[in-house]
Formats: structure tokens, C-alpha cells, sequence
């Protein structure tokens, strides 16, 4: 058996659209701020897309750079004048931050109702008491990504490897919000194979390349990689390098439905986090959740 593939790229670009769509019925143009502290190379790219994908779909985007060497309080005081703007809908401050800056004191400078990566205390907060809040935007794609191959989750099994607040814990909120039995494993979790073959749903999300392998899949069942890794690619040419996920390709063989990396979960990311801004924008304006987001 070969996995049917659950293309990010192609549901991240409905997503996209679907989210310019909703922006355009809302009053005046719908703001994203992305904050950028240091040189990190994986975030000035992923910046530079959120940044692209946000102007593509017709928002405005506020790039904002600040060298490496920047004090924690001017970081803090930046959060503080996009929150007072009212051109700013959603505010993104892209982790990992240099060392020496608190990125805990950051998120919490964030405006619960501009956090459209939803990683302040109030939205995940929101996300454990099931009220309306900004969910982050990674879990977010994963479970629209999990919905390609099974739209109603009540009563299956999904095992989350990983526990981060960034992707593992509200993953398996998420998952069990959708009715599903959720088991979380993690670095200490004895058996890790035994576990994870009870997944209808498995989801990676550790940061090891090829972690789980054929062997942890249980025949037919929906795998998610979250993981993206850079691992050597001499098959490319010398000193190439290449990303892959947390789960070897050769577990295609026994899943039914798989993720490829990249172009799985990474393009959903950036996806939801239009959508959120756009709810964000809808919410702050006093309007309803737009439809068909
Ligand atoms: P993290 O380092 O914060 O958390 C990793 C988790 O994996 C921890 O909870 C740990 O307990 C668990 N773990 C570590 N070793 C393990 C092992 N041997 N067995 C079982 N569990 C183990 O990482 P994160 O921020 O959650 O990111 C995880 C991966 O997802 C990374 O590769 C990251 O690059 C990727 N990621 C992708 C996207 C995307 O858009 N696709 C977004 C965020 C993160």
C-alpha cells in the first residue's frame, strides 16, 4: 500500500484565498505586523514569506527587523505601539529570539486579540477552556490537514508525539476537541512503537529527521509530520543540504494517508496564520466570524 498524499501546498493556497476573500468584505485593509529580532537564517525565510503570502492576498504587511543586540524593553515597547495601532490587526513576533530576550515576557506584551499565533496566555488559556480565541497556527493546519482524510474524528485514536506549546499540547487539544481519543508521547514515553501504532491519527512533532518509521504505523492510518529538519543531502552535490520530517518516507508504505515534507503542514502554517489575522480583524472590527474562512 502507498499513502494518498495530504498536499499543504494545495489546501495552504485555498486557505490563502479563502482568507483574501473574507479580508476584502471587511471595512479598510486588514493589517499584519511580523517582528523579526536577529539574523537567524530559517526565520529571515520564513518571515520573508509570511510576508510575501500576506501582501498576495491583499493585506498589509509591516515587516519589522531589529538587530540581534536589541534590548528585551525595546522589544517589548515595539509589541506595545503595534498593539496601540489601529492599522495592526495581528502581531507575529518570529521565535525563536536571540538569547537574553525572554520570549515569555514578549508573548505576554501581545494583545490576546492581535496573538494571531495564539500563543499568549489568554488564547491558550481560551483553547484549554474550549471558549473563542486565536488558535496557533501550525495545529490549526495539521487538523485541516487531518480533516482531508477524516472529516469526523469522533472515536478515533490520535497519538501526538511531542508535547511543545508551540505544536504538541494544542495539537491534542485540538484533536480532542474533535472528539478524538488523544494519547501524547513524548521523549520519556516507554514504547514509543506500541504507542503510536494505535493511531487512526499520528502526528510528529519532535525535530528528529526520521524518528518514526514504518514500524510505529498502523496499517491505513493518517500520518502528520510537523517536524521539519535540515539534514545533509550529498545525493545533491557536496555540502547540499535537504529538509525532511520527523517520520521516514518508507512509512508511506503502510499509512493510508500521509504528509510529505515539505509541502505538508509548513504552507498550512503560514495559511492559517492569514486566516487568524483575518479573524482577528473581523473580531476587532465588532463583525462576525466571516463565512467561508
Ligand atoms: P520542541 O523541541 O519544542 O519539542 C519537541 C518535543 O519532542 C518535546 O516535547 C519532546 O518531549 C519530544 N521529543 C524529543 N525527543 C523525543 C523522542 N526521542 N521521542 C519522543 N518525543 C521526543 O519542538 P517544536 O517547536 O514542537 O517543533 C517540533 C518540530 O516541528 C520541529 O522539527 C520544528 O521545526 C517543526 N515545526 C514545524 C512547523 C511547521 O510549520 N511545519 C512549525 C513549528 C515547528
Amino acid at each position: 500500500m502507498s499513502a494518498r498524499l495530504l498536499d499543504g501546498k494545495a489546501l495552504g493556497a485555498e486557505v490563502r484565498a479563502r482568507a483574501g476573500e473574507a479580508a476584502k468584505t471587511l471595512p479598510g485593509q486588514v493589517g499584519l505586523a511580523v517582528v523579526l529580532v536577529g539574523e537567524d537564517p530559517a526565520s529571515q525565510v520564513y518571515v520573508r514569506n509570511k510576508h510575501r503570502e500576506a501582501e498576495a492576498a491583499g493585506l498589509l504587511s509591516f515587516v519589522h527587523r531589529l538587530p540581534a543586540d536589541t534590548p528585551e524593553a525595546d522589544v517589548v515597547a515595539l509589541v506595545e505601539r503595534l498593539n496601540a495601532d489601529e492599522a495592526v490587526d495581528g502581531i507575529l513576533v518570529q521565535m525563536p529570539l536571540p538569547e537574553g530576550i525572554d520570549a515569555l515576557r514578549v508573548i505576554a506584551a501581545i494583545d490576546p486579540d492581535k496573538d494571531v499565533d495564539g500563543l499568549t496566555e489568554t488564547n491558550a488559556g481560551r483553547l484549554l477552556l474550549g471558549r473563542r480565541g486565536l488558535v496557533p497556527c501550525t495545529p490549526q493546519g495539521s487538523m485541516l490537514l487531518a480533516g482531508l482524510a477524516l472529516p469526523d474524528l469522533t472515536g478515533k485514536t490520535a497519538v501526538v508525539v511531542g508535547r511543545s506549546i508551540l505544536v504538541g499540547k494544542p495539537l491534542a487539544l485540538l484533536l480532542q476537541a474533535a472528539n478524538a481519543t488523544v494519547t501524547m508521547a513524548h521523549s520519556r514515553t516507554k514504547d514509543l512503537g506500541a504507542v503510536c501504532r494505535t493511531a487512526d491519527v499520528l502526528c510528529a512533532a519532535v525535530g528528529r529527521p526520521g524518528l518514526l518509521t514504518a514500524e510505529h504505523v498502523k496499517p491505513g492510518a493518517v500520518v502528520i509530520d510537523v517536524g521539519i529538519n535540515r539534514v545533509d543531502a550529498p545525493e545533491k552535490g557536496e555540502g547540499k543540504t535537504k529538509l525532511v520530517g520527523d517520520v521516514a518516507p518508507e512509512a508511506a508504505e503502510v499509512a493510508g494517508w500521509m504528509t510529505p515534507v515539505p509541502g505538508g503542514v509548513g504552507p498550512m502554517t503560514i495559511a492559517c496564520l492569514l486566516r487568524n489575522t483575518v479573524l482577528a480583524a473581523a473580531r476587532r472590527r465588532g463583525l462576525e466570524d466571516p463565512r467561508g474562512l
